[in-house]
């Protein structure tokens, strides 16, 4: 396993490989590294003759200075779980190398794309996502690039900032990876204690039941009815949304041709979590 820090030296290395018609799998992560990221790298290796893993706490992506502060960095942890996945590249970039002049977002046009949820909840989030996917997809030149359906919405606003800039790359989505009770596996889920990771296994559980029980209600009354659920829980509830899963925006209504798809984000104590899944 190859370790690159500085941009310059992996696009010469990644240019050669490509030289002799090999394809490049990315998996852009923030390190912390569990099952779920894993699995994406598995993936990757499965459909590339390469794959590029890189670790990267992007700043610009965090709404809120203490956030930032608090997440987990193991850096040498992670670099053996990679060894022992088989990964064959990783970036590791100091900030500098990614934002030389300054931790500024660039202003890329989401087609509206950011208005709800997360784009709500985290102003500037998204722009801080765009900025640094689309640098590393300059420097890595990827053939395919891995997302999971965990942060749906990210994946969505990658899928349309990938089309509007023309950027020769795949965008590959990868399901939700779970733990024991259905938790969503997440680099946060480490800031919880034992019991409070069990507790936070009834956002799945709510999901679920909403999958099994949308037909009783129109979106709007869905939503209340989990929020009433969350009043019961240990769990405070951000929000619960239904909504199109390509615009993303609220459904008002059922729609056989649109699909659903339902989305949570709640907090454990500090911790805030989130997670979806597809209705029908
Ligand atoms: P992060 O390190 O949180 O930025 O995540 C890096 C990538 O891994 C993103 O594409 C995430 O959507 C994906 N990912 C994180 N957790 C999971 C999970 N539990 N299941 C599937 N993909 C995940």
């Amino acid at each position: 396993m190859q370790v690159f820090e500085r941009a310059g030296l992996l696009t010469s290395f990644i240019e050669n490989q490509k030289k002799q018609n090999h394809s490049v799998g990315f998996v852009p992560t923030m390190g912390a590294l569990h099952r779920g990221h894993l699995s994406l790298v598995k993936h990757a290796l499965r459909e590339n003759d390469l794959v590029v893993v890189s670790i990267f706490v992007n700043p610009t992506q965090f709404n809120n200075a203490a956030d930032l502060q608090k997440y987990p960095r193991v850096p040498e942890v992670d670099l053996k779980l990679l060894r022992e996945a088989q990964t064959d590249v990783v970036f590791l970039p100091p900030v500098k190398e990614i934002y030389p002049n300054g931790t500024q977002s660039e202003e890329i046009d989401l087609n509206g794309l950011d208005r709800h949820m997360e784009g709500q909840f985290r102003p500037g989030h998204f722009q801080g996502v765009v900025t640094v996917v689309k640098r590393f997809f300059n420097i890595v030149k990827p053939t395919r690039a891995y997302f999971g359906e965990k942060d749906y919405q990210q994946l969505q606003i990658i899928r349309h900032m990938t089309q509007l800039h023309k950027l020769n790359v795949e965008i590959v989505s990868h399901p939700v990876e779970r733990g024991p009770g259905g938790l969503a596996l997440s680099s946060r889920n480490e800031l919880m204690s034992l019991q409070q990771k069990e507790e936070a296994g009834f956002i799945h559980k709510a999901l679920q039941w909403a999958q099994k029980n949308y037909r009783d209600f129109n979106p709007r009354q869905l939503q209340e009815a989990l929020k009433a659920r969350f009043e019961k829980s240990n769990l405070k509830l951000e929000y619960a949304l239904v909504s199109d899963p390509e615009s993303l925006e609220p459904l008002e209504e059922w729609s056989q041709k649109k699909g659903a798809r339902l989305f949570i984000a709640a907090y454990m104590g500090e911790v805030r979590l989130i997670d979806n899944v597809p209705l029908f």
